[in-house]
């Protein structure tokens, strides 16, 4: 990865300086061995072990403000929490300050104009909340704890994006702070290259503190759910998802998911621990119109469950967050597949297998997820996903992310409004 500004690590800032910052913040500035910086540190991924010097539990711009000035002027490393979702565990950084937007989880609704504005820290948990009693949806995680901001600027796709696109096609306009320390709106009118780069370009150019998204009709009622099989079916699994996947209308999302079943009610106990193979879908429209696309998912093979029905669609939102709890160690690789041929088909049931907790068991299971992706990776597109990014990932496959022409534009836009690179998020894009 492309370096941020020198960094002077923490220990040698005076106590002066931290004391001028904190009396600067209306939030609580943390330092280790303070009480609430364990909370404000541990992120989704247990994997990643950085710690701040500081915290500043931000509950405003004017705080964000003080805190892009603070680690400007003292050559800090600087990093920033939103929903602390990322496989990279790029919100914590090692001795710097990390400014977290965890606290301010507001979301406004103007049901009238179909626009719903989130705060820095929002989950999509609290978007939905807010927004489903009205019938409202912005295309979200599939996992209601994930954040709002690092979603969104990595692009961010859901349940309803086939139809409704990404988060961040949906955006339309955020407030950001710049590393001048200056607030900026940033819309298709208003620093138009800026809004352009927050929509993929990940948290390169600033510190956003609030967005501003478009929302649709659907719910708060939607045909979905999941249909489980044996492991030992899922090869016949992966051939009718493919099958229907081919033709499905933009009203349909299906994920294939071959995983250790969790302990979840719906799934009878001697699943429980068990490889299984199952098809997670919903309908985005008139429930009776997506009957018979549902029907093509589980009317074949034998299943063990099936929960696919009208219900509302938080439940559908929140059916997977119990398998994916934070402070797990994980580690993913991810690709895109234009297809599915059978050599695809073979590789994927032949390494699904289990996710772990225990660090002795790091690299056995960091291997295996190395050669299941080298067993796939010759079938995939080539190109990338920042938010399914982890930290070794090199600075090529960032730039496999995006197109020759988007990269070097992006640059452009990071050398004008980030150029010494302070804000280097997680895949960094470095200023031209
Ligand atoms: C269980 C799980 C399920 C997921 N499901 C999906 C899915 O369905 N679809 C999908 O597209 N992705 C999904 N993701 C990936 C997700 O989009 C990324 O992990 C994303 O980065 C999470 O955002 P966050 O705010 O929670 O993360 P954080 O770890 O808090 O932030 C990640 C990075 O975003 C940047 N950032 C965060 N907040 C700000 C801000 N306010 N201003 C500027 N930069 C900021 C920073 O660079 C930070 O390092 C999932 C991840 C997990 C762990």
């Amino acid at each position: 990865m492309a370096q941020a500004l020198a960094a002077k690590p923490a220990c040698d800032l005076d106590e002066a300086a931290i004391g001028e910052l904190r009396n600067a913040l209306r939030g609580a500035l943390l330092q280790p061995g303070d009480a609430g910086y364990g909370e404000a540190c541990s992120i989704w991924n247990g994997m990643i072990a950085r710690r701040p010097a500081l915290v500043a539990r931000v509950s405003g711009a004017a705080d964000v403000v003080a805190c892009v000035n603070f680690a400007r002027e003292n050559g800090l490393p600087l990093s920033i929490r939103g929903g602390g979702h990322g496989i990279a565990g790029a919100a914590l950084c090692d001795g710097g300050l990390m400014i977290d937007m965890s606290l301010r989880r507001g979301v406004r609704v103007e049901p009238g104009r179909r626009i719903v504005r989130a705060d820095a820290g929002a989950t999509w948990g609290d978007v939905d909340h807010e927004s489903q009693p009205l019938g409202l949806v912005v295309p979200g995680g599939i996992v209601s704890n994930t954040g709002v901001a690092g979603f969104t600027l990595g692009g961010g796709f859901g349940w309803t994006s086939r139809k409704c696109c990404y988060a961040a096609d949906n955006l339309v306009s955020v407030d950001i702070v710049t590393t001048d320390g200056e607030r900026r709106h940033a819309s298709e009118t208003e620093n138009a290259d800026l809004f352009w780069a927050l929509r993929g370009g990940g948290g390169n150019f600033g510190a956003v503190t609030s967005f501003e998204f478009r929302a649709h009709r659907h719910g708060p009622q939607a045909l979905c759910g999941m249909v489980v099989y044996p492991m030992a079916q899922a090869r016949a699994v992966a051939h009718q998802f493919r099958q229907v996947t081919a033709t499905a209308a933009d009203e349909l999302c299906c994920l294939l998911i071959l995983r250790i079943a969790p302990p979840a009610p719906f799934l009878p106990k001697e699943l429980h621990g068990t490889p299984i193979a199952a098809i997670a879908a919903c309908w985005n429209g008139d429930p009776a119109a997506g009957q018979d696309a549902m029907r093509a998912l589980k009317t074949f093979g034998k299943p063990v469950a099936d929960t696919i029905t009208v219900k509302p669609f938080i439940a559908h939102q929140t059916m997977l967050d119990s398998g994916q709890p934070f402070g797990r160690r994980y580690y993913w690789k991810s690709d895109f597949f234009a297809d599915m041929s059978e050599r695809l088909i073979d590789a994927i049931v032949e390494h699904a297998e289990r996710a772990w907790e225990h660090p002795q068991e790091d690299r056995r299971h960091i291997e295996w997820a190395r050669e299941y992706w080298a067993a796939t990776h010759p079938f995939s597109t080539g190109a990338a996903y920042i938010n399914f990014m982890t930290e070794d990932e090199d600075d090529a496959r960032v730039r496999a992310a995006y197109a020759d022409e988007v990269y070097a534009r992006l640059r452009e836009v990071k050398a004008k409004f980030d150029p010494g690179n302070l804000f280097h998020g997680a895949q960094n894009i470095p200023p031209r």
